[in-house]
């Protein structure tokens, strides 16, 4: 049985952020996580915006965290090799009845501490964006939003976190858990974990693990929340983030260029009662595009490559749900962690930390913590830094995914450092994410997970058991 200081629940921005935070110090912590890999959650799938805390309630650990988190990210994508981009946002009135609820909410982010607003006459907001529609009103920019790759940035949270020693267990679900004053047993279909403490990060389950232990204080609903991906092509025509005035559930539906030179269009935010629900609908589409037609006209619905969907776990207080179980100090919930929780994930970690420190914990610094994760990106490097790369190993010079351009050798590298599906390859690298949705590169990814994992092509999963991608008619020929 495996024994623990820390037992953090759920692998997703969150729980690898604390995950990465506690690495620091002397301490035993295990990450469980119910899923085939890390970042399989709403972590994978929501609009990768750093955002600034312009639209959070003052007061509300929401505004708090967010403006925070997003102060932590630039040393942390550059510690970790995560594509970040610092783009700004800029929120659009569409009319000048709107401009003074953006006077309203510039106002709001100035208390929430952020500093860094322009404000934009209609002539501005077309010389920084020429692509928006003429008949705006007039806007705001905002220095300190960024965009960041979600999945990737959980990936390097939790390679960093391993490095540091933090043991992860992937497929492995919490199914009970039993607390006798002086600590839990976890059960999971792996077996039992006894732990000292429990962090509760897992997302849509918080409530379900919260209940566990007899904390019947949290409900969560889930709010789905729809995007569409354009094609590359469009790269360039927008280059900050754009908003227009938030409504009353979400902050509204964004045109967002991506690190990578997509652009993204979303999300709905759409009340669901199944926790499972993550369709596209036709409605979704319907609600979306015409929203972000009239921000910038030139928008063709025929640059459309792909669409996801992401559910926010909205908790019962309007705000994040971060603190000590009121059945035991020694559990800490994290849930409730809707949007901003990617931007808030580092504030939310230093945040969790005094929280452990208020129930006894001694945190004593590792002598060595390696902060840094390497990874090698052909796309990034010089044409003489590929050459060397290729020469030591051909495999580089294989170009596997040929809409992003996507090596052997990167696919190799993805699978050695965890990926066990094609999503895992697909998040890992970006194979299967251009034009052709993998038409082109699936099979041959299929026989490189062959190879790597030594198993057999209808072993392969899309993303864990249940979505075998060849049939057993193929197997039997
Ligand atoms: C459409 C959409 C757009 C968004 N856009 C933004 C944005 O631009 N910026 C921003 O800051 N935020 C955004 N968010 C919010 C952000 O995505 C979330 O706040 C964040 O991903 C939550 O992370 P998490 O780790 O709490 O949850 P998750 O990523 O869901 O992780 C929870 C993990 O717990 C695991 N788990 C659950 N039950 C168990 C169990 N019994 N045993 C073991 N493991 C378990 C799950 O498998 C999962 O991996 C958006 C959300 C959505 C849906």
């Amino acid at each position: 049985m495996i024994e623990t200081d820390i037992l953090i629940i759920g692998a997703g921005v969150v729980g690898a952020s604390i995950a990465r935070e506690l690495s620091r110090y002397e301490l035993q912590i295990l990450i469980v996580e119910k899923e085939v890999d890390v970042a399989f959650g709403t972590s994978k799938a929501n609009s990768g915006i750093l955002h600034s805390g312009i639209h959070d309630l003052p007061g509300s650990l929401k505004a708090q965290l967010c403006v925070r988190g997003n102060t932590l990210y630039p040393k942390i994508v550059e510690e970790l090799n995560v594509s970040y981009k610092n783009n700004g946002q800029i929120i659009v009135a569409r009319s000048p009845e709107e401009l003074p609820i953006l006077k309203k909410l510039v106002q709001q982010g100035r208390t929430n501490g952020i500093t860094g607003f322009s404000e934009l006459s209609k002539e501005e907001l077309l010389q920084l964006e020429p692509n928006l529609s003429t008949n705006l009103a007039g806007g705001v920019f905002v220095e300190s939003a960024g965009i960041v790759i979600p999945f990737d940035l959980v990936f390097a949270l939790t390679e960093n976190a391993i490095a540091n020693g933090v043991q992860l267990a992937i497929q492995t679900k919490v199914l009970n858990i039993v607390y006798d004053k002086k600590q839990f047993l976890v059960t999971t279909n792996r077996g039992i974990f006894k732990t000292k403490k429990i962090i509760n990060a897992a997302g849509l389950n918080g409530a379900k693990i919260a209940a566990l232990i007899g904390d019947d204080s949290i409900t969560i609903h889930p709010r789905k929340g729809e995007e569409y991906i354009l094609d590359r092509k469009l790269e360039g025509l927008v280059k900050r983030t754009i908003f227009p005035l938030p409504s009353e559930n979400s902050k509204g539906i964004l045109i967002i260029p991506t690190t990578e030179g997509n652009i993204m269009l979303g999300p709905t935010a759409q009340e669901v009662n199944d926790s499972t629900d993550l369709t596209t609908t036709a409605a979704g589409w319907q609600e979306i595009f015409p929203e972000v037609k009239s921000l910038m006209p030139s928008l063709k619905a025929t640059d459309l490559i792909t669409s996801f969907a992401g559910l926010r776990a909205s908790g019962n207080t309007d705000d994040f749900i971060i603190a000590h179980s009121p059945v035991s100090r020694q559990f800490i919930n994290v849930v409730g962690i809707d949007s901003p929780g990617l931007t808030a994930a580092p504030a939310i970690a230093e945040y969790v930390i005094e929280l452990l420190q208020e129930t006894g914990l001694q945190l004593k610094e590792k002598k060595v913590f390696n902060p840094y994760r390497r990874l090698i990106r052909m796309q990034t490097l010089t044409r003489e830094e590929q050459e060397i790369l290729m020469k030591k190993d051909p495999a580089y010079s294989r170009i596997v995914c040929r809409c992003e351009q996507i090596s052997e050798g990167e696919i190799r590298a993805a699978i050695r450092r965890g990926a066990t599906t094609l999503d895992g390859v697909k998040l890992r690298t970006r194979s299967g994410m251009g034009r052709c949705q993998g038409g082109f590169c699936t099979q041959k990814i299929i026989t490189l997970l062959c190879e790597e994992l030594n198993i057999l092509p209808w072993e392969v999963t899309k993303n864990g058991p249940g979505s075998e991608v060849l049939t057993r008619s193929l197997r039997n020929k």
